[in-house]
């Protein structure tokens, strides 16, 4: 017996069938006694018909108003899964995001999370209510609706299980784990039975959608234990979890893609002190978040500076570069926007030489061009064409053998 969040993402509420299965797993939890808050998605695709439905009433929709709008999604799908526990006789209360006291900052679209007042979660678990919670809103100090970015229901789902001390937190999805790499670019990819928090940290900055990066930052910091699982069968799925000793001895843990990458480069910029605030201050102040980031030095004093950014930052990264390379006499200014950032992550990489080389060999055996690195203490990431990005997922893979077991020792 115990406290149990369990979130379900859009797939598995897409419709009310699918709400149903959903309400038959939160039964089978609650009736052997565990108190229960389940956090619901929007049903798929809701949310990206609402944000059509925005972009075609406005070229440049209101901020407010558009989170206004998006948090319906989740507000439909907690009425639902209430009203079906209730016919089924069970005392069922949904809640959406300020009814549950999830307080956030102003930014609208991509609020953070500020604190949640556990106070009436736990009143109606203590009357043994099943307690649903809308996923991915909150409230600002103003009292606006706002959400948490896209995928931001993990994150409610974890932050309430930290607000209510819960034993854990179950984030049911379309996947019944966290894999190697994503399962449906790669056949090869294998399930892992649990992973650290630093390397899940990673792999969700790096592209690997099933768990928002915001989530896991929670996760660790509040020592959160998330057990990724599918709503679709009863198998164990995969823990995230704190590092043990164990974990260190695999070198290299999991493949992740990103496809939401575009780089810039600032040709033959003046190589002299300063210059490189001058480029990435203007760009901070426009709100733009850069990546990657590079510099060629030249043989006439010159430098190239590229820099990557994401798609939706593209427009506005450039309009900003070019006015910038005006200013500080650069020669120009090109772009690519069909590219892909490719990691191999690992927290056995710490005291471990070679996993570089071993990766940009694969990509050269496969003639795939490496545009830009970037490294950390677990993982090395490649900037690629985006053509070639499943390929190098296929690859990285085999030459680190996640397939098996017995991955790569150090
Ligand atoms: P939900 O709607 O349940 O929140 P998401 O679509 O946000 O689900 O996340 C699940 C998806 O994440 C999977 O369908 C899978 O394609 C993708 N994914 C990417 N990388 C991985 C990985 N390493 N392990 C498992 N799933 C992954
Ligand atoms: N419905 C939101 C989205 O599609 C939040 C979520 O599902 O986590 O991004
Ligand atoms: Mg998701």
């Amino acid at each position: 017996m115990g406290i149990i969040v369990q979130k379900y993402g859009g797939t598995s509420v897409g419709d009310v069938e699918r709400i149903k299965n959903v309400a038959d797993k939160v039964i089978k939890t609650f009736d052997q006694g565990n108190d229960v808050v389940v956090v619901l998605s929007a049903m798929s695709g809701v949310t990206n018909d609402l944000l059509r439905l925005a972009n075609e009433a406005s070229d440049n929709p209101d901020k407010r108003e558009l989170d206004v709008l998006l948090s319906t999604g989740e507000q439909t799908t907690i009425a639902l899964l209430a009203m079906i526990l209730k016919s089924r006789n069970y005392k069922a209360v949904s809640l959406v995001g300020s009814q549950a006291d999830i307080r956030t900052n102003n930014i609208s679209g991509n609020a953070r999370i500020m604190s949640i007042g556990s106070g009436s979660i736990n009143q109606l678990l203590k009357d043994r209510n099943i307690v649903i919670v809308a996923g991915f809103q909150g409230y600002d100090v103003a009292g606006n609706i706002t959400t948490l970015g896209r995928g931001g229901s993990d994150t409610s789902a974890v932050a309430i299980a930290a607000a209510i001390k819960a034993d854990m937190c179950e984030i049911y999805t379309d996947v019944d784990g966290i894999y190697t790499t994503d399962p449906r670019i790669c056949t090869k990819a294998r399930k892992l039975e649990k992973i650290s928090y630093d390397e899940m940290l990673e792999m969700s900055s790096l592209g690997a959608k099933v768990l928002q990066i915001r989530s896991v930052s929670f996760a660790k910091k509040y020592n959160v234990p998330i057990h990724v699982r599918s709503s679709f069968n009863e198998e164990k799925g995969t823990m995230v979890v704190s590092e043990d000793k164990g974990m260190e001895s695999i070198l290299v843990s999991g493949v992740a893609l990103d496809r939401d990458q575009a780089r810039v480069t600032i040709k033959k910029v003046p190589d002299i002190p300063g210059i490189s605030a001058r480029i990435f201050t203007p760009l901070a102040e426009g709100d733009v978040s850069v990546d990657m980031i590079i510099q060629n030095t030249r043989s006439d004093s010159r430098t190239d500076i590229s820099f990557t950014v994401t798609k939706n930052d593209y427009k506005k990264a450039l309009e900003i570069s070019n006015r910038v390379a005006d200013e500080i006499g650069a020669s120009g200014v090109i772009c690519a926007d069909q590219i892909a950032k490719i990691s191999v992550i690992g927290v056995g990489m710490k005291n471990h030489s070679g996993v570089a080389a071993s990766m940009f060999q694969a990509l050269a055996d496969e003639n795939i061009n490496i545009r830009l690195i970037a490294t950390s203490e677990i993982r090395i990431s490649c900037m690629i064409e985006e053509k070639y990005a499943e390929l190098a997922v296929r690859v990285l893979h085999d030459t680190f053998n996640l397939d098996k077991n017995e991955a790569i020792q150090s």
